[in-house]
């Protein structure tokens, strides 16, 4: 095989794809197969409270899963999802947490986290438990996507990426673990989704939780390339046809507690965000009775049976042939010009000039970085508050079996 002009067996994930295309310098900064820039410290509270909330759904849904398998086999198991094996989900996910948090800090402070991070970690840990609580509460504790029927668990994956055969970066064509000896292959997509669902229209979605703090928009969401890649790599993992997916949004809120009016003679009936759980909690501790708050009560317990409250938001996303068949069209390109074989991975990519927009980058974790490289000041000075990943290196520690062997699905 003679070289291409662009390498063959990288692996490209679904997230790395989006910061490309966003701007290259965040990816050249972040991407694994770039500089794998990180953050030297505990994770941001917001980051860390949403991957919290998605550990505890995860571990509803692999529950449920192994449920369905066992009850069809004709052997139910005993066990039960309610509070306290959510609570001890969330447990067992946040020891883990601060475990890897205070040794990634560890190694690169080279001195032991502050106590007031741990502080920091025990917070989220009420907050998680508390929306998984109320996210179980509004959707059910046995099956919360319903009338949908989980068809496989969360699940990493690496699809192959048509029309990208090149030489193994890797071994540059040597023969290697990552490209089975051959010296070459194709380049692959991967990512992880959070469950398959099955309608009982007969159609297919991928299951996405979402924790937000500002409501998404749903014409966002239709274009919504994220969702798409995992659609189209679930449509070759298991060749199958995927309708869309399901955005399952939870909102980093608690309800607000009404407060009490007249010098404390009613509760308030001002429409704010609370349930009809917490506004008649408040009305039993003040020795209120119900019978004088029928209509606010009646009006909370509707809204809180949309899809669209001010805690949840769900949205069945579904995608039309022609994104699923522009999406398999484009991604080869993506991975070509990512891996352009006259731009070694190691070094700047030559579009690594931003486009600044007039928002700014609100929302982008090495703003410091950027500044620093595009006044030309001290970048090796902003680098001591970055640990500097393994490079490209890292996605080989980055494992991402292919699952396509492994996937068997449940017959609900
Ligand atoms: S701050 Fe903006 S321009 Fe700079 S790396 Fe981040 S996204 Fe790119
Ligand atoms: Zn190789």
């Amino acid at each position: 095989m003679t070289q291409r002009d662009y390498w063959g067996c990288v692996r490209i994930s679904v997230t790395e794809r989006q910061d490309y295309k966003r701007c290259h310098r965040l990816w050249n900064s972040v991407s694994n197969n770039r500089n794998g820039y990180v953050k030297i410290g505990p994770p941001a509270t917001a980051l860390h409270l949403g991957s919290g909330v998605h550990a505890v759904l995860d571990a509803q849904a692999k529950w449920r899963f192994e449920y369905e398998k066992l009850w069809h086999g004709g052997s139910p198991i005993g066990l039960e999802w309610n509070e306290a094996t959510m609570s001890a989900a969330a447990d067992a996910w946040c020891d883990a947490e601060a475990i890897t948090v205070s040794a990634a800090y560890e190694a690169a402070v080279g001195a032991r986290m502050p106590d007031d991070t741990y502080g920091i970690l025990d917070t989220s840990r009420v907050m998680i438990k508390a929306l998984a609580a109320q996210y179980f509460n509004r959707w059910g504790w046995m099956n919360p996507i319903a009338p949908m029927e989980y068809l496989h668990k969360e699940a990493t994956f690496r699809v192959p990426i048509p029309d990208t055969e090149g030489i193994c970066y890797w071994c540059k064509g040597k023969g290697c673990d990552r490209c089975n000896g051959a010296g070459h292959g194709p380049g692959y997509l991967t990512g992880t989704f959070d469950g398959i669902a099955l309608e009982e229209t007969k159609e297919l979605w991928v299951v996405d939780h979402k924790t937000y703090s500002q409501k998404p928009d749903l014409s966002l969401l239709q274009t919504d390339d994220q969702f798409l890649a995992y659609c189209w790599a679930a449509e070759r993992l298991f060749e199958v046809r995927m309708a869309g997916g399901l955005y399952d949004g939870i909102n980093k809120k608690l309800p607000t507690v009404p407060r009490t009016i007249y010098n404390g003679a009613a509760l308030s009936k001002e429409w704010i965000d609370t349930t009809v759980a917490v506004y008649k909690a408040e009305l039993e501790k003040h020795g209120f009775a119900e019978s004088g708050y029928h209509d606010i009560l009646e009006r909370l317990r509707l809204r809180e049976l949309g899809d669209q409250t001010p805690f949840h938001t769900r949205y069945k996303i579904r995608f039309p042939r022609g994104a699923f068949m522009r999406f398999g069209e484009y991604l080869p390109y993506e991975y070509r010009d990512m891996t352009r074989s006259d731009r070694p991975l190691e070094i700047a990519h030559p579009l690594n000039e931003p486009n600044f927009r007039w928002e700014g980058c609100w929302d982008c974790h090495i703003k410091d970085l950027c500044r620093a490289i595009q006044f030309d000041e001290d970048v090796d000075w902003i680098l001591r508050s970055y640990a500097r990943g393994s490079g490209h290196r890292t996605v080989i520690n980055q494992e991402l079996e292919p699952t396509t062997a492994q996937l068997e699905f449940a017959t609900p």
